[in-house]
């Protein structure tokens, strides 16, 4: 089954210190690294790994950082026939600080506005074959567009909102699937729509979730080693993706997608712990939720 991807790429550096300081503090890097990151591309190679053909309409600049992303995403399976390397911009980036043990982090980025892809460049044979989409919320107009291509197509459209663009509000009823982590979700959610429904993630406190008509569902975190939470919303969207493919209830696809977000947590870096499908029916069969 075929997932199409619409969202932030980036390369990350990421930064692992002792602590996170205050302004006008200091701080010790204990490592760091360059890993390729972004919402969109994370919860694509997430999908990928799982089983799902994850297609992702690509921007990156024509730089080495955008080179890097290409290689990557291209190494983990994902169609990039859309893929296009903007001439003469930069790639996104991120600086990204975690502190030692504690999950904390803080996450500093730039997306260059020549990376929009525009909502004429949305094409009808971008859904060909396609099962579901997925949107992290970037480039208005596009996601506008491609929602509405996926509803015309009776395909379901999950979307990972983070961030308040000027173009939120408009796109929050479109999407089928709203998963929100909980601070986006502290500043205010519309009631769900009919059909709609609504997943609020709650880091090491699991999951939440809601439709019109239904009862409010809580899905406790699966135990891990969590080594670095970032990228586990990723890993979160695409559990989801997959769990809504196969058919799955709401309580189903949230165990799932908690216990793919919570082996996400046990590598460094966003990418580099979203796990295969075996690894996550194991967790599912052996571990006992977090009460
Ligand atoms: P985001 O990464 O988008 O900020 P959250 O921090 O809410 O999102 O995390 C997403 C999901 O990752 C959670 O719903 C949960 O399933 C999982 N998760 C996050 N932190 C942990 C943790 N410490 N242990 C286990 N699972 C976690």
């Amino acid at each position: 089954m075929i997932v199409l991807g619409l969202g932030n790429s980036c390369l990350d550096t990421l930064l692992e210190l002792d602590h996170l300081p205050r302004a006008g503090g200091k701080a010790r890097v204990l490592r760091h690294g360059a890993q390729p990151g972004g919402q969109a591309a994370g919860a694509m190679v997430g999908c990928a790994r799982l089983g799902l053909q994850a297609r992702f309409v690509l921007r990156t600049g024509d730089d080495a950082a955008g080179e890097r992303q290409r290689t990557a995403l291209t190494a983990e399976g994902l169609d990039l026939r859309w893929a296009k390397a903007v001439p003469g911009a930069a790639s996104a980036q991120a600086i990204i600080l975690t502190a030692q043990g504690s999950g904390e982090r803080i996450v500093l980025y730039r997306t260059p506005p020549e990376l929009e892809v525009r909502a004429e460049e949305m094409e009808a044979a971008m859904f060909e074959g396609v099962a579901a989409l997925f949107l992290d919320g970037k480039d208005g107009g596009a996601c506008l567009q491609a929602a509405a291509m996926a509803r015309e197509r009776g395909l379901p459209v999950v979307a990972d909102l983070d961030c308040r663009y000027p173009h939120t509000p408009t796109l929050l009823p479109e999407i089928g699937h709203l998963i929100v982590p909980e601070e986006f979700a502290a500043q205010g959610l519309p009631p769900a729509r009919a059909g709609q429904t609504v997943v609020v993630t709650r880091g090491a406190a699991g999951a939440e979730a809601w439709t019109a008509d239904g009862p409010r569902i809580a899905a406790p975190a699966f135990p891990v080693n969590a080594v670095d939470t970032t990228g586990a919303g990723d890993a979160f969207h695409a559990g989801y993706l997959v769990a809504l493919l196969e058919g799955r209830r709401l309580a189903e696809r949230l165990a799932f997608a908690n216990a793919t977000a919570a082996l996400a947590c046990t590598a460094w870096g966003a990418q580099a712990g979203l796990p295969r499908r075996a690894p996550v029916e194991a967790l599912l069969q052996t571990a006992v939720p977090l009460a």
